[in-house]
């Protein structure tokens, strides 16, 4: 049987950063990934706009992902591709992983695992829309695919729904392969994506963008032949008598992505139903000893940059774990934000420089997130405003707020009166 001491499962950036980070750390590193090809979500985004906080450069997906590929490549990591990993069991000295690929089924052994598997994107089914099924209804990820990947032009007169990155990615994309998008519909009354691509993605291409509308109904049978569109109330309901038929070929879903966590939920690890990726620590180890999460797997990220510091966190985490007692405190948020990770504190572990990501719940202007331990306020930063998309990161020492396991530790966003 192969054994490692850390093994990946996933070769998107996260994973990537990851096996990188646990074999410079020391560890016999085992990287796996189902596809053909390294490089996960990043290798159908062949827009700019990758690495700008990490690289200060303007990258594609391809560009970026190459730049950790060529690292893996250069030898001293295992590297498992066209393998599918279908069962994760604890053993005595750590898991037994079950992989399937062209050679058939495989067992291998490892002290510990970092999940970097992605996020998957909500379908049409998972936002209720009526009427028929025919052809032409397609995730913003999968017309992407055939738009980048096998060179197919999958609509030439479509409706996308929802306004998240990718929605507003593929609204510029199709219409620079000659397609015409007649508008990107939201049910919420701001846009789900960053406002940078609004601009250059919509604005600069005339792409109607119209707010609290959604679609409520698709019509055809073989394909696709129109969608009913209508405005939405506060609550997000059709407001009767508001409907519209759009003539179209295709519709395309942007209405979100949800962390890939099945294989995390095999093992018994909680998740919060906040991020929808696993609960973890400063080291981001999930609830389960020597498992640990990070990428898209582990909450949703706008950055892919943010994606790779993950990756690295979690495999030097993995790297360098051996058991031992926790003494865990929670880090509690207030209504005021989305969610927040890590979610909870091991104080056997090193704390001194904790990355802490965290989204608001609303837009908000002129505000603070202050970080109180039992009630005192010991951090506070100021933020000209924050958007529920744009995912805020920062470093935190935690040690120097002189915390224990009954410690309370609360993180809540104020809105600061206008001077
Ligand atoms: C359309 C789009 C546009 C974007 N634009 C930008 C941008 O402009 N700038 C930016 O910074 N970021 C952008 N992002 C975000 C960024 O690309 C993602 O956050 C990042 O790629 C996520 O990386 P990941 O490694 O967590 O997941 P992924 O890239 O999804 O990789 C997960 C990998 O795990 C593998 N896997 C899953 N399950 C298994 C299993 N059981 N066995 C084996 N392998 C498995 C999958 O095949 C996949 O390769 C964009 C994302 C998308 C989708």
């Amino acid at each position: 049987m192969r054994t490692y001491d850390v093994t990946v499962i996933g070769g998107g950036p996260a994973g990537l950063a990851a096996a990188l980070s646990a074999r410079e750390n020391g560890a016999k590193t085992l990287l796996i990934e189902r596809e053909a090809r390294l490089g996960g979500i990043l290798k159908q985004c062949i827009h700019d706009g990758f690495g700008l906080v990490r690289f200060q450069e303007k990258l594609t997906g391809p560009e970026y992902a190459q730049r950790f590929i060529d690292q893996v490549e250069r030898g001293g990591i295992g590297v498992s591709t066209l393998t599918f990993v279908t069962r994760l069991e604890r053993t005595q000295t750590g898991f037994a992983v079950t992989v399937v690929n062209r050679d058939g089924v495989e067992t291998i052994q490892t002290k510990t695992l970092v999940l970097a598997t992605g996020c998957r994107e909500r379908t049409a089914k998972q936002v209720s829309i009526h009427g028929t099924r025919p052809a032409g209804v397609f995730t913003a990820g999968t017309a992407q695919h055939f738009t980048n990947l096998l060179g197919q032009l999958p609509t030439k007169r479509c409706v996308i729904l929802g306004s998240g990155d990718i929605g507003l990615i593929m609204a510029r994309r199709l219409t620079l392969e000659g397609a015409k998008v007649l508008g990107v519909y939201e049910t919420k009354p701001t846009p789900s994506g960053l406002t940078r691509n609004i601009h250059q993605c919509l604005r600069d291409f005339d792409i109607p963008l119209y707010l609290s509308h959604t679609v409520t109904r698709v019509l055809g049978q073989d394909r696709l032949t129109a969608v009913e569109v209508s405005q939405v109330d506060g609550d997000m309901r059709p407001i009767p008598g508001t409907q519209e038929l759009v003539a179209c070929d295709g519709l395309i879903l942007s209405v979100g992505l949800i962390p890939e966590n099945e294989l995390a939920q095999s093992l018994g690890a909680e998740l919060d139903p906040k991020t929808k990726g696993p609960v973890c620590d400063g080291q981001l180890m999930t609830s389960v000893d020597g498992v640990f999460s990070c990428g898209n797997a582990l909450h949703v990220n706008d950055l892919v940059d943010y994606v790779s510091e993950s990756g690295e966190l979690a495999g030097r985490g993995a790297a360098r774990y051996a058991p031992a007692p926790r003494r865990e405190v929670a880090i509690r948020t207030s209504p005021a934000l989305l969610c927040a990770v890590p979610q909870r504190l091991d104080l056997n572990r090193d704390n001194s420089k904790t990355p802490l990501y965290f989204r608001s719940r609303e837009v908000l202007d002129r505000c603070a997130l202050r970080l109180r331990v039992d009630g005192r306020e010991v951090f506070s930063k100021r933020y000209p405003f924050l958007r529920p998309p744009e995912m805020e990161r920062l470093d935190v020492d935690f040690t120097r707020f002189g915390l224990d396991e009954n410690s309370q530790i609360e993180l809540d966003i104020e809105v600061m009166d206008h001077e």
